[in-house]
């Protein structure tokens, strides 16, 4: 199995509107790798062939007319909580197994106005909920590096799928880290725009104040290219705002010159990895060289960050997923004589354990009594977290930390321990608390060849000056043409 031809969705969009190539030609060979490759990396719930080289050959009939855009004939992998008319929406969960929503979601339908091609729809954690995939009711997705590890999560499919070039580039979706951690774990390009520049209307809801869908790519020009189509203000999405969409693929190129990038003391802790230490701390000299201004600073609410998200996340959490009931959606168990015991028995049955955790926390720290010593602390605790985020961008404009505190770990490594696991998105976490973006990009590999990744993180709608440090980054250490070795093969 040969390595793709075009590595970035840049070079491949290129090739299509020279017609070196076409999109029918690219499409059979991702479908062809998914067949090859897919059995061992599980990346995929779901496939779609001749639907996609029906869109393909749509996309040739749109670039012959003269009427492409840059993402038309582009095959693209989606997570499976993005909803797609007519085509299965499991979410991870047995609950939503044969689920096929009539709709399809808004920034579906923006992709689908560009003549984009759909593989398919890829593996994460049930409703989001985890850091490695392994929520998955369905299978476990494996890390391309390295088939005994987890490719991260919750959108550990869209991670490995772009990693092992079974797709272009995919949408990932970022509630507390599960775009920008995979895509760390994975060594790929992973963003998480600003909370209400993209439309989540039919995105099935897990913490409906954080919940960011975002692109995973193999370059930060991609990632660039994806929120152009994707951003902008939604009627059916409250939470959108009526915020004008700069070209996001324009100012790039201004580079790292200039830019003031903080670094806040309370990243670079005990517990970090050694190996990931001293790439942040190789990067971070790399940035200085290249002209940008260090600026040491404080985020001291830091520490707060994660109780606060599980406390935030699973109580709006326990509300969203009270509608699978076994009465509208999905799954229902039908053995039952009574409508309290269908009830218990089809959400006994249709949750997954995390799952079903999340849900009794998150009704725990809502319940009268509670709520004043958890939920609205939690509240308040999450504006001091946003709070120090103003303070910092006064000093400087993109911030820099690691993305994930170590390395792709082994797969059932932290299955049994629940806290263990929550730890993986103590550097991702505080974005989703405050609403600013960030983006995850590769800056190096451990000696066992594993990805690490360095995350910036800008200020609100501030995803032009944070592409612009991201792509003056990679310029530096440009990583688009690696692959991992069974992707060679
Ligand atoms: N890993 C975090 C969690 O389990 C974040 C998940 C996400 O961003 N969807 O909640």
């Amino acid at each position: 199995m040969s390595l793709p031809t075009y590595h970035t969705i840049k070079e491949l969009s290129q090739a299509l509107s020279k017609k070196e190539v076409s999109s029918v030609e690219i499409t059979r060979q991702y479908l062809e790798r998914i067949d090859h490759l897919d059995d061992q990396i599980k990346a995929y719930l779901y496939v779609d062939g001749d639907a996609a080289l029906r869109e393909a050959k749509d996309a040739d009939a749109i670039i012959q007319k003269g009427e492409a855009t840059s993402l038309t004939g582009v095959p693209l992998g989606i997570k499976d909580v993005i909803c797609m008319e007519g085509v299965p929406n499991t979410c991870g969960s047995k609950i939503l197994k044969d689920y096929v929503p009539p709709y399809s979601a808004t920034v579906i339908e923006k992709l689908r106005q560009e003549h984009v091609v759909f593989l398919g729809k890829l593996n994460m954690d049930e409703f989001a909920m985890g850091s490695s995939t392994e929520n998955s009711r369905f299978q476990v997705t494996r890390n391309p590096w390295d088939l005994e590890r987890i490719p991260g999560g919750s959108s550990g499919g869209s991670a490995a799928a772009v990693a092992a070039a079974l797709c272009a580039g995919a949408l990932g979706t970022d509630t507390g880290g599960s775009i920008r951690q995979p895509a760390s774990l994975c060594g790929i390009v992973g963003l998480k725009p600003t909370y209400g520049r993209v439309s989540r209307f039919g995105l099935v809801a897990f913490a409906s104040s954080l919940d960011q869908i975002g692109p995973m790519t193999r370059s930060v020009w991609d990632a660039a290219l994806l929120l152009n189509v994707i951003s902008g203000h939604d009627p059916r999405d409250s939470t959108s705002m009526p915020k004008e969409v700069p070209d996001y693929t324009e100012g790039l190129k201004d580079g790292l010159k200039g830019l003031k990038i903080g670094i806040p003391e309370e990243y670079f802790i005990e517990g970090v990895d050694p190996e990931v230490e001293k790439h942040i701390k190789e990067a971070i000299d790399a940035i200085k060289d290249a002209g940008a201004e260090i600026v040491h600073l404080s985020l001291p609410h830091t520490e707060y960050a994660t109780a606060t998200y599980y406390i935030i996340a699973t109580a709006e959490a326990s509300s969203n997923l009270a509608r699978y009931d076994g009465v509208r959606y999905g799954y229902r168990d039908g053995s039952t004589r009574s409508l309290r015991e269908m009830y218990e028995k089809t959400r006994s049955e249709g949750f997954g354990t995390e799952v079903k955790r999340r849900i009794m926390l998150g009704t725990y720290v809502l319940s009268a009594g509670y709520y004043e010593a958890y939920y609205r602390k939690a509240q308040q605790v999450r504006t001091l977290i946003r709070n120090d985020f103003n303070e910092a961008f006064k000093r400087c404009d993109v911030i820099v930390t690691p993305t994930s505190p170590t390395p792709a770990f082994k797969i059932g490594e932290k299955t049994e321990d629940p806290l263990q696991m929550y730890l993986s998105d103590i550097f991702t976490i505080s974005a989703n608390l405050s609403g600013v973006p960030g983006v995850s990009v590769p800056c190096g590999w451990t000696q066992e060849n594993l990805p690490i990744g360095l995350q910036f993180l800008g200020n609100t709608f501030g995803e032009q000056t944070l592409l612009r440090a991201a792509y003056g980054y990679e310029e530096i250490f440009p990583l688009s043409d690696r692959y991992p070795e069974i992707v060679k093969g």
